[in-house]
């Protein structure tokens, strides 16, 4: 497998497509606009560069990695040539339906066709294509290019051969594959995302505020980041769309998400990616300060 092609060029694509070339593989990185494309090259020029100065990679390795990469906003033309086609675009069921249904159609018929997606079913995204055996979800962690982790989620109709070469290749980029079934959330964010709404709700009803909460789980369980911190890291958009998965795959009300983490989507109060979710974030600072809305008056 030489050529790569992964669809999005956000926080997660950008991160796949870093990861790829930078193990030499050729990589075709495809979005909607030529300046999503650019703030996705962007991205990755400056964490390859920040790699060079730590020393974990060299310059001589930064300068191929980026001449691995291409991009180009037609779909069609970016997985032609590709071998295996990993789409990391927003997080929307129809949205990752009709992608499929374009790289079916576009791709070598040996192609495999992966998803980075966090909690949409593989046998749902598969059953738009002609060949589900080929289908397979490959959910890398935040940052793509720091975290071991690989979730391999197998379809239900996804094939060994196709498992054991997704289980290999994430072997091959340094990575640490774990074979999973496609049920709804995965294990990931099965298991993380009601520990956050659980978090959610004890300050809702008043149990602890933000600091708090956050603390007893860094000190108390050894986590590097407090729930609510890395709600805010993830997109709380994005944990309310996981938790409805979550609620309608299994019908169980202790899904349900917590009525303050649906107030602050709404209100447009996202976490890192809007400047404010239960922490508030400025460009340039590292400094964690509390949103104003979750500050003691005394
Ligand atoms: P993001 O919003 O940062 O990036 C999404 C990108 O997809 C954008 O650049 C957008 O322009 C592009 N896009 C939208 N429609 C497209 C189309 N038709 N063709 C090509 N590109 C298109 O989102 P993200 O955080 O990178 O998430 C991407 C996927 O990865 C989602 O499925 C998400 O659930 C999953 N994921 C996210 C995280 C995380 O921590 N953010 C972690 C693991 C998995």
């Amino acid at each position: 497998m030489k050529n790569i092609a992964v669809i999005g060029s956000g926080t997660m694509g950008n991160g796949i497509a870093h990861v790829f070339a930078q193990h030499g593989y050729k990589v075709s990185l495809i979005d909607i606009s030529e300046e999503a494309l650019k703030k996705g090259v962007t991205a990755i020029e400056k964490n390859l560069g920040r790699q060079v100065e730590k020393g974990t990679i060299t310059e001589e390795v930064r300068t191929t990695a980026l001449g691995n990469l291409t991009t180009t906003t037609f779909i069609k033309e970016g997985v032609a040539n590709a071998q295996l086609v990993i789409e990391a675009a927003t997080e929307n069921s129809d949205l990752k339906l009709k992608i499929f249904k374009e790289i079916d159609e576009s791709t070598l018929p040996e192609a495999i066709l992966a998803t980075n997606t966090s909690s949409i079913s593989i046998t749902k995204i598969a059953s738009v294509t002609k060949s589900p055996d080929k289908v397979i979800g490959m959910h890398f962690m935040n940052p793509v290019p720091i975290m071991k982790l690989v979730e391999v989620i197998r379809g239900y109709s996804t094939s060994d051969e196709v498992t054991k070469t997704i289980m290999d290749l994430s072997r091959a980029l340094n990575k640490v594959p774990v074979e999973v079934n496609d049920y709804p959330g995965f294990i990931a964010n099965r298991i993380l995302m009601p520990m956050i709404n659980e978090a959610i709700y004890s300050l809702y009803e008043g149990v602890a505020g933000v600091e708090e909460i956050d603390t007893v789980m860094k000190l108390g369980m050894a986590h590097p980041m407090g729930p609510l911190q890395l709600a805010d890291f993830i997109g709380l958009d994005v944990c309310l769309s996981i938790l409805n998965v979550l609620h309608d795959g299994f019908g169980n009300p202790k899904y349900a998400p917590c009525p303050l983490l649906v107030n602050m989507v709404q209100a447009g109060h996202k976490g890192v990616k809007t400047g404010s979710g239960f922490y508030k974030y400025t460009a340039g600072s590292k400094d964690l300060v509390l949103a104003d809305r979750f500050r003691k008056s005394s």
